[in-house]
């Protein structure tokens, strides 16, 4: 196959996809339908879409909060996109820094209340930008085995020093810190959630660790922003921390309801950033309706107690009725509102999958290498807008569509 390539080609580069390309052959061999082409043909609202025809719960979104139809939210888009027009078409340190881009960060810096916030045009690039830009040649970062494939993408272009901890082990990431060189730069990335099992790092005693031994600390707080804490700052707030760590990165991408990045900071010298962090130079700025809707959602979550409230509710329950079910899952007691169900293999989470999608529920199927320990997961994710009514609904979907397939 190779040689049919041409000549100087050196053989086809893509001959390293084959394994995946046959694994999804197979499954889709069987008459499976492909979990991971699915189309949403019309959205109803933050929990519910028309999906191959039928009308779907959606359990498989990021839409922690429901955002994505709020009226003010969906208003400042509208006029925005009028008064500004549909894109910027430059990078945020040229000509793409409008007002509302301004107006987004000052939203993030009151939420967080601190000093600096820098919107990316995704939470992957302020991941990728920031890590890489403050770590390089000859630093050290100490992460959790288990991080963001954004973060691992950040540290692998800053060229620091990368060594891994096992999951949510503080005595492992002790070790690892002991180990780093006298003098050395020290980097110490944690997330909040981890967003596969849905478990929430042991934040009080690994920041207390990290600046024991000097380390800078930024906690990915994508999953929990707008939901966990008193203000639904994240862990760091749950835990008390909030002061102690150097940099929190998010996504708008998830309870704001949007697109894009953001990385806040009370670090002096924090706004050079802005002149040295190549995925925040070298690309566009998000489109003005885009920051608009960010802001005005920013802005109402933090006042969100009762949605907060309401999310937890569902959590637990769906948590609870699963466990009650016979479904084995990622967590013991209910931390976030990510429930990971964890599947025996690939064939048989892909059957649950579409069993449940027939019964009118869409839910994640995640497997290797964004899982950890090579597992297959149906993961669901929970949204404040989920009626008591929905919840139930889910529960009876779950518990037909795992007897249909032998999973319980
Ligand atoms: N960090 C974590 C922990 C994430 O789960 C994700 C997205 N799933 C990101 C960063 C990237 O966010 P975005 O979608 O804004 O690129």
């Amino acid at each position: 196959m190779s040689d049919e390539t041409g000549p100087g080609t050196g053989g086809d580069l893509f001959s390293k996809f084959d394994d995946i390309i046959a694994l999804r052959e197979g499954l889709l061999a069987s008459g499976q339908e492909d979990p991971f082409s699915l189309v949403m043909e019309k959205v109803l609202s933050p929990t519910r879409a028309i999906c191959n025809g039928r009308e779907t719960i959606l359990l498989g979104t990021y839409n922690y909060m429901g955002m994505t139809f709020d009226p003010d939210v969906v208003d400042a888009g509208k006029q925005a996109l009028e008064d500004f027009g549909t894109g910027t078409t430059g990078s945020r340190v040229l000509n793409g820094t409008y007002q509302g881009h301004k107006e987004c960060e000052d939203a993030l810096r009151e939420f967080y209340d601190m000093d600096h916030a820098m919107v990316f045009s995704t939470g992957y690039l302020a991941n990728l930008g920031i890590i890489s830009t403050i770590a390089g040649k000859g630093d050290y970062i100490i992460l959790d085995i288990d991080s963001h494939a954004s973060i691992w993408d950040g540290c692998a272009m800053g060229n620091a020093e990368v060594v891994p901890f096992k999951h949510n082990d503080i005595e492992a990431m002790e070790k690892r810190l002991k180990r780093v060189p006298e003098g050395a730069g020290k980097l110490v990335i944690l997330e909040g959630v981890y967003s596969m099992l849905g478990d929430l790092a042991p934040l009080k005693e690994m920041v207390a660790i990290a600046k024991k031994y000097g380390a800078m600390v930024l906690v990915d707080e994508a999953h929990s922003m707008g939901f966990i804490g008193e203000n639904g700052r994240g862990v760091v707030e749950a835990e008390g921390v909030l002061d102690d760590v150097d940099f929190i990165i998010g996504t708008f991408s998830k309870s704001v309801g949007t697109v894009g990045g953001f990385c806040v900071s009370n670090h002096p010298k924090f706004e050079i950033m802005r002149l040295v962090c190549r995925p925040y130079v070298f690309t566009a700025s998000l489109p003005p309706s885009v920051v608009a809707t960010a802001a005005t959602s920013i802005r109402k979550l933090q006042h969100a107690g009762n949605k907060r409230g309401h999310l937890w509710e569902n959590s637990k329950r769906l948590h609870k009725g699963l466990t009650d079910l016979g479904f084995q899952l990622g967590t013991a007691e209910c931390q976030s509102a990510i429930v990971a169900v964890i599947m025996p293999d690939l064939e048989k989470g892909a059957a649950l999958w579409e069993a449940l999608l027939k019964e009118g529920l869409y839910v994640n199927l995640a497997r290797p290498p964004a899982t950890p320990a090579n597992m297959t997961l149906l993961r669901c994710s929970l949204c404040a807008e989920h009626s008591d009514e929905e919840v139930g609904t889910i529960l009876g979907m779950f518990e037909r569509a795992g007897k249909a397939t032998g999973i319980i």
